[in-house]
């Protein structure tokens, strides 16, 4: 499909809808497989309002900002236009374009809430000010999946109303909660820890590098050994061709090196720096890694996950009451080692050249192992590229708006931890929010109070850890720190 992005001439000018077309369109440009090309109608002298695209240089115009991101990407072609072609779909970005052709969906964030519809809707005084990244970049998430959703699973009729979200408040709403803040002032990040730096961590860092007013170090770790992969530009939404190699942490701490948070990166599983932060962020991917992040117990956590076309975020604990990052995670199955070498013996020769080759370890050396099996250092070399090899399969839909609505989702739970207030201020107790895109506008889009899984052995009652997580929780909140 080749899509038209309209960026409105009379609204271009604010933070909030620049926010919008850049995560649209990064989210587009990513979307190689379902989206052919882009066209970009966007006046072209439009100064950038704020920090809104970390892959272009910081001095330039708006359209040059949103065409060299989308560059840098490099997937997806994405080209300026001066008007949408007949018949093309088009999402246009503002909320005042008059002649938007028939069937145009309208995409607008700011603040906290960002949504979709078939009409314009203006942006409140309130906000127009505002440079916040949140709702933004929930509006843009929403607009890909529709597209994607197009594309993909045509028989899903795709909502044509008008829907959105408020970050603030957690919900399904067509226009901002009142009372969220426009802007943040000086909200201290120090003491955080982000575990994971993949596509939502990667969102996270993203998000918080846009939203000004933080402060504060953090910690980013993440242990990838291949670093950066073709596969992660699908998603991650930081990240371009030119990162690729690189260590995902060190990466991210450099493209968003510009604000006023000291990003602390480390190429190494969080659990290796033996540290206990006031604030732990889980982006991590998989269960074992998440019971690895329990085992540390910090005060708070706060979490965020996909799974296929499903966002979700959660706020850990309260501890022994609310879910822990171990809770209805199961850690997945290890493959055993006799069963990793049957399937080398399995794949003949070749699984013999190709394991050797993998583990630096000759020929010979890999049939005497694959006869006798025994475990000294070569055969610990070649299970550990076996394991390697053997790694969770890539998610069924590699779709970047999931992972970009966790991140985000993610972020604005962070600031709202910082600021004290609840994930949602008619639900003090809830501690988990869903978001699915296959039905966007479904009521299982919403928070809910998510209890102790009672077969989780981190959190028991009977867990000597306990005690101790439950009081460093409770210090943490008499002392107002994250
Ligand atoms: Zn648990």
């Amino acid at each position: 499909m080749a899509v038209a992005v309209v960026v409105d001439p009379r609204t271009a000018h604010l933070a909030g809808l620049q926010h919008t077309a850049w995560m649209l369109i990064n989210l587009l440009a990513r979307a190689a497989g379902v989206v052919r090309s882009v066209q970009l109608v966007c006046p072209p002298d439009v100064p950038l309002a704020s920090r809104i695209v970390p892959l272009a240089p910081r001095d330039v115009p708006l359209r040059q900002a949103l065409i060299e991101g989308a560059r840098a990407i490099g997937a997806v072609p994405v080209s300026p236009a001066s008007a949408a072609a007949p018949g093309q779909p088009v999402l246009v970005v503002g909320s005042a374009y008059g002649a938007a052709p028939s069937g145009a969906r309208f995409v607008t964030g700011y603040g906290w809430w960002g949504g979709i519809s078939s009409h314009p809707s203006p942006v409140p005084e309130a906000y127009a000010a505002s440079l916040l990244p949140f709702g933004p970049y929930l509006a843009a998430a929403l607009a890909a999946a529709e597209v994607f959703l197009a594309v993909r699973l045509p028989w899903y009729a795709a909502p044509s109303g008008a829907y959105g979200w408020d970050c603030w408040k957690q919900t399904m709403s067509c226009a901002p909660a009142p009372g969220a803040p426009a802007e943040l002032a000086e909200v201290d990040l120090s003491g955080m820890a982000l575990a994971g730096v993949g596509a939502v961590g990667s969102t996270w860092v993203h998000a918080l590098w846009a939203a000004p007013g933080l402060t504060g170090t953090v910690i980013l770790a993440d242990a990838d050994s291949k670093g950066i992969t073709l596969t992660n530009l699908n998603r991650c939404t930081p990240f371009g061709r030119r990162h690729l190699g690189r260590p995902k942490a060190e990466c991210a701490a450099h493209v968003a090196a510009d604000c006023d948070i000291v990003w602390r990166p480390h190429h190494t599983r969080f659990e290796h720096l033996g540290i206990t932060p006031g604030l732990l962020v889980s982006a991590v991917d998989t269960n074992r890694a998440r019971a690895e992040l329990q085992n540390r117990y910090p005060p708070r956590m706060l979490s965020a996950s996909t799974l296929d076309l499903r966002a979700e975020a959660l706020r850990v604990g309260p501890p022994g009451t609310g879910a822990c990052l171990r809770c209805y995670n199961p850690p997945e199955a290890l493959t055993g080692d006799d069963e990793l070498r049957a399937r080398v013996r399995a794949g003949g020769a070749s699984a013999v050249r190709t394991l050797a080759a993998e583990a630096g370890v000759p020929q010979a050396e890999v049939r005497r192992w694959l006869e006798r099996g025994e475990c000294g250092e070569v055969g610990t070399r070649l299970l550990r590229s076996l394991r390697r090899q053997a790694e969770p399969a890539q998610p069924r839909f590699a779709v970047g708006f999931t992972s970009a609505a966790a991140g985000t989702l993610l972020a604005a739970e962070t600031v709202k931890t910082l600021l004290k207030q609840p994930l949602r201020q008619t639900a003090p107790h809830h501690n988990n929010v869903t978001f699915q895109f296959l039905n966007p506008t479904a009521r299982v889009n919403a928070t809910s109070s998510l209890a102790r899984d009672p077969q989780c052995p981190a959190c028991a009652p009977t867990h000597p850890a306990l005690g101790t997580w439950q009081r460093r929780a409770a210090d943490a909140s008499a002392h107002g720190r994250p």
